[in-house]
C-alpha cells in the first residue's frame, strides 16, 4: 500500500501559494493543504496602494485563478487560522478544526503592520493598508475626503507611505506626509536618492512634515488632527499609518524554532525543525551571495522564495540566491531596485536626475551594493550584474541598450 504524503502549507498569501505550486511543479503527488486566515484565495498586494487604491483597476489581483486549485489537487482551506505547530508530532492546529499531520510544511505567514503607539491611534479614520478590505476602505475614505475638501495625513514615509500619498494626490486630495528622519525612504535609500523622493513629492502639492514624529491622533470619536512632536497640529479627516510590519512568528516562536529577526533558515530555506521550511516576508535567510541572513519584505521575494521553498519542500535541493528585487510607481516616476543597499553607503548617480531619469548605484567598500533604474526599464538585467563589482569597474552608461 503507497501512503500519501502530506505537504501543508501555512499562510495563503503570495510565497504560501507559490510554494503550493512550487511542490506540485517539482513532482510532489502527495496531499498538499493550503491554509489560510483571510476569506479570499491567495492575491497579490501591490496593485493596493497603486492603481487599485486609485479606482483604475480592479482589486485584488489574484495569483492563480479561482479553478487552479481544483485542477491541482490543492486543497485550499480560506479563513481559517493555523494556531500552534508541534514539530515533534509533525502536527499543525487549526482554529477550530481537526489537526494536519505532515510529512513537510511551509510557513508562509507574512507580516503585519505596526500600530503606532500613540493616544488616539485607534479612532476612527485612522486606516492600515495590508489586505484588500483595507484598500478598499481607504479608498473609500479618500474619496470622502477629496468629495468634502477634508486632509489626508500619511504617517511614514516609507513604501506604503509614499505610494498612497501620491495615490491620494492623484485622486485630487490634499495630502501631508509625516516621517521622523529628514528625506522620505531614507531608511532603504539612503539621504541622496531620498532627496528626489522628497522633491517629487512635493513638487506634485504633497506637504511635507519631515524630521518630526506624531505625538497623537486627536479628535472626538473620529480623526480632526494629527500632532506633531515638533508641536504643530495637522488638521486631517482621515489618516493613514504605514510605519513598517512585523513579520508573524508566532507560530514559529511557540513551537520553538530558531528566529532571527524573521523565521531563520538556511539557504535551501529549511527551519531548524525538521521538514519545515519557510519563505516571503517572515523568512529570514541565508543568503550565499550576500553572505548574510537577510528578510526581504518584497513581491518578487516571496514569489520565487515560495516556489524554491514548495519544490524543496516536495524532496528537490535547490540553494536560493536570488538577489533582492523590487519596483514602485509614484506620480511619473517608476523605478526599479536590485541588491542591498545600506543608507549609509556611498551613491553614484548617472542620467537626468532633475528629469528622474537616472540609475543609482549603492557602493560599500568600492563594490556594488545595489543599483536603481528610475523611469528606465531597459537596464534592470543589466545592473544585476554589476552587483558585488568593483564600482570602478562599472560603465553604467555601456549598459544602455
Ligand atoms: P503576506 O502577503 O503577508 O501573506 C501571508 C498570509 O498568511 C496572509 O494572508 C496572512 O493572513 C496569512 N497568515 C498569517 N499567519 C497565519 C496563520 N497562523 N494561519 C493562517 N494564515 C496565516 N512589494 C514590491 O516588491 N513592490 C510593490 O510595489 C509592493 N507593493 C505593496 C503594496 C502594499 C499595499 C503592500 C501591503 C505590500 C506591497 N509589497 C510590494 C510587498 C509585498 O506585497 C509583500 O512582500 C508580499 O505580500 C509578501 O508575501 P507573503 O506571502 O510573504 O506574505
Ligand atoms: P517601511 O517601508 O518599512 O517604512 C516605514 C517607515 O515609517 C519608515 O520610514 C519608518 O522610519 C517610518 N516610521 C516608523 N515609525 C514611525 C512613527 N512612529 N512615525 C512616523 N514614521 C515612522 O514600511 P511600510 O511603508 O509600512 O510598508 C509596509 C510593508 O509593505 C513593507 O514590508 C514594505 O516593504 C512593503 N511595501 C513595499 C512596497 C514596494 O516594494 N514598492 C510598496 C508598499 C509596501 P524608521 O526607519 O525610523 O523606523
Amino acid at each position: 500500500m503507497s501512503i500519501r504524503k502530506t505537504l501543508v502549507v501555512v499562510g495563503a498569501g503570495l510565497a504560501g501559494a507559490k510554494a503550493a505550486e512550487g511542490a506540485r511543479e517539482y513532482g510532489f503527488d502527495g496531499r498538499i493543504v493550503l491554509v489560510g486566515e483571510e476569506a479570499r484565495h491567495p492575491y497579490e498586494r501591490p496593485s493596493l496602494s497603486k492603481q487599485g487604491l486609485r479606482g483604475e483597476e480592479d482589486v485584488p489581483h489574484y495569483v492563480h485563478e479561482d479553478r487552479y486549485y481544483a485542477e491541482h489537487d490543492i486543497e485550499l482551506v480560506t479563513w481559517k487560522r493555523a494556531v500552534s505547530l508541534d514539530v515533534a508530532a509533525h502536527r499543525i492546529h487549526l482554529d477550530g478544526d481537526a489537526p494536519l499531520d505532515y510529512d513537510a510544511a511551509v510557513l508562509a505567514t507574512g507580516a503585519t503592520p505596526r500600530v503606532l503607539s500613540v493616544p488616539g491611534h485607534d479612532l476612527e479614520g485612522v486606516h492600515r493598508l495590508r489586505t484588500v478590505e483595507d484598500a478598499v476602505a481607504l479608498g473609500e475614505a479618500v474619496r470622502g475626503a477629496v468629495r468634502d475638501g477634508r486632509r489626508v495625513a500619511v504617517v511614514g514615509a516609507g513604501w506604503i507611505g509614499t505610494e498612497v500619498a501620491a495615490s491620494a494626490r492623484q485622486l485630487g486630495a490634499e495630502v501631508v506626509l509625516i516621517d521622523p528622519l529628514d528625506v522620505p525612504l531614507q531608511r532603504v535609500l539612503g539621504p541622496t536618492v531620498g532627496t528626489v523622493f522628497r522633491d517629487l513629492h512635493a513638487d506634485h502639492g504633497v506637504e511635507l512634515r519631515l524630521g518630526t514624529g506624531v505625538a497623537a491622533v486627536r479628535g472626538a470619536g473620529r480623526v480632526e488632527a494629527v500632532e506633531l512632536t515638533d508641536g504643530r497640529v495637522e488638521p486631517a479627516d482621515v489618516v493613514v499609518v504605514g510605519i513598517g510590519v512585523r513579520p508573524r512568528l508566532e507560530l514559529a516562536a511557540d513551537a520553538g524554532l530558531a528566529l532571527d529577526d524573521g523565521i531563520a533558515v538556511d539557504a535551501h530555506l529549511r527551519t531548524s525543525a525538521p521538514d519545515v521550511y519557510a519563505a516571503g516576508d517572515v523568512a529570514a535567510a541565508e543568503h550565499p551571495r550576500l553572505r548574510r541572513r537577510v528578510r526581504v519584505e518584497h513581491w518578487a521575494n516571496a514569489l520565487n522564495q515560495g516556489r524554491t521553498a514548495g519544490r524543496n519542500a516536495a524532496g528537490a535541493q535547490e540553494v536560493y540566491d536570488r538577489l533582492p528585487y523590487f519596483f514602485s510607481d509614484q506620480f511619473d516616476l517608476g523605478l526599479e531596485y536590485v541588491g542591498l543597499g545600506d543608507p549609509t553607503d556611498d551613491v553614484v548617480l548617472s542620467g537626468d536626475v532633475a528629469a528622474r531619469k537616472f540609475v543609482a548605484l549603492w557602493v560599500r567598500a568600492g563594490r556594488v551594493s545595489a543599483a536603481m533604474a528610475v523611469n528606465t526599464w531597459d537596464l534592470i538585467e543589466g545592473l544585476k550584474e554589476t552587483i558585488g563589482l568593483k564600482a570602478d569597474d562599472v560603465d553604467v552608461t555601456a549598459l544602455r541598450t
